[in-house]
């Protein structure tokens, strides 16, 4: 039982970029990395996957890149069968969620999800840092050092590890799982969906917006500004906006240059997927809003008069209408 080996998640033949982010981890803890990953196209995945410091990659060949939970798991199964290693990193993602808990169970591994830290005690022991209660405690769970651990690190925490090593490629073989009475046909993205994780500039909307008729007003300063545009779970719940535009922690987790919240107090469930942007504005009403606590710039003022202002500007900066 030696070394670390991380789960690359595949969307569509594409090595996501947690898979970077989980080299870093891996790194971190120390010992030979070794990169797992699932694609049709195994050679186009694999060269994807030259991050400084995997040494090897192991891929398994999937009959096509229609994301099959059972699949997964039964090549990851066939991964630590091969690596026997000491820690199986994988990203806290939709996907993995569907069959990591099942694999850990079954291949008598430890098991945590939504990882924020990670460390060695003095023993040598693997220490993982989960948000327990909502985010209220953070739990620290010591793995003993002669059973592996399963782990599912939260996105966005750890750094891109950079590209340029030359790892060794494996193929392995993972069995197909037996025909089902349903099955999985094709993926449809959802028509205007939106992937806020890559917008350098999100303006968000929270319940202060007050009715859905008034988020078209943000969603046009967004877009004359060329931002993303969040909402807290309030108005996503409403169904003002869809799914995809809700941050927080059962929402996406983002990280932009610039994050505009409007009409939003600033729970804890809320700033779990904002927090790490690199500068923060906030505008409420109410002076005491928690938003305040981790805005770098805080304006107590009404949005809607905010937003009529920020039109103007926008518009007299000569945007697109
Ligand atoms: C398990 C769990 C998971 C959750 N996951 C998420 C999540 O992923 N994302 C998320 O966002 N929430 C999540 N929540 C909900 C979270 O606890 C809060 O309820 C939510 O974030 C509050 O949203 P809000 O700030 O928009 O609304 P509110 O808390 O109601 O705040 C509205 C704010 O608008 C301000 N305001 C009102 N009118 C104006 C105005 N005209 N101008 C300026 N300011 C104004 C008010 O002062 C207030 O601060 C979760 C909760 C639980 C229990």
């Amino acid at each position: 039982m030696s070394g670390i080996l991380v789960f690359a998640e595949t969307i569509e033949g594409r090595v996501a970029d947690s898979a970077a982010q989980l080299v870093t981890a891996a790194t971190q803890l120390g010992g030979n990395i070794t990169l797992g990953l699932v694609a049709a196209d195994t050679t186009a995945a694999s060269q994807q996957a030259s991050f400084s410091g995997v040494g090897k990659v192991l891929a398994v060949r999937a009959a096509s890149d229609l994301y099959d939970h059972k699949f997964n798991a039964a090549a990851l199964r066939a991964m630590i069968e091969n690596v026997k290693p000491e820690a199986v990193l994988m990203a806290w993602s939709i996907r993995s969620a569907a069959f990591a808990a099942g694999v850990a169970e079954e291949a008598d591994l430890g098991y945590a999800s939504d990882v924020i830290a990670l460390d060695r005690g003095e023993s040598g022991a693997l220490t993982a840092i989960r948000p327990v209660y909502g985010g209220k405690v953070h739990a620290e769970l010591e793995f003993s050092k002669d059973a592996p651990a399963l782990l599912l690190l939260r996105q966005d925490v750890w750094a891109p590890a950079a590209s340029g090593a030359t790892p060794e490629v494996k193929e392995v073989a993972a069995p197909e799982p037996a025909a089902e009475r349903i099955r999985h046909k094709e993926f449809r993205r959802p028509e205007g969906g939106v992937d806020l994780t890559r917008s350098d500039i999100i303006f968000a909307v929270g319940r202060g917006v007050g009715e859905p008729e008034k988020i078209e007003t943000f969603a046009e300063i967004a877009r004359r500004a060329g931002a993303g545009l969040g909402a807290s779970r309030p108005v996503v719940d409403a169904g003002w906006l869809p799914a995809p535009h809700q941050i927080g922690q059962t929402g996406v987790t983002v990280k932009p240059r610039l994050y505009v919240a409007f009409g939003i107090s600033g729970a804890m469930q809320h700033l779990a997927g904002m927090q790490s942007s690199a500068k923060i504005v906030a505008v409420n009403t109410d002076p005491d809003a928690a938003i305040f606590e981790v805005a770098h710039i805080g304006a107590v003022a009404d949005i809607h008069e905010v937003a009529e202002e920020l039109m103007a500007r926008l518009q007299d900066a000569g945007r697109p209408a």
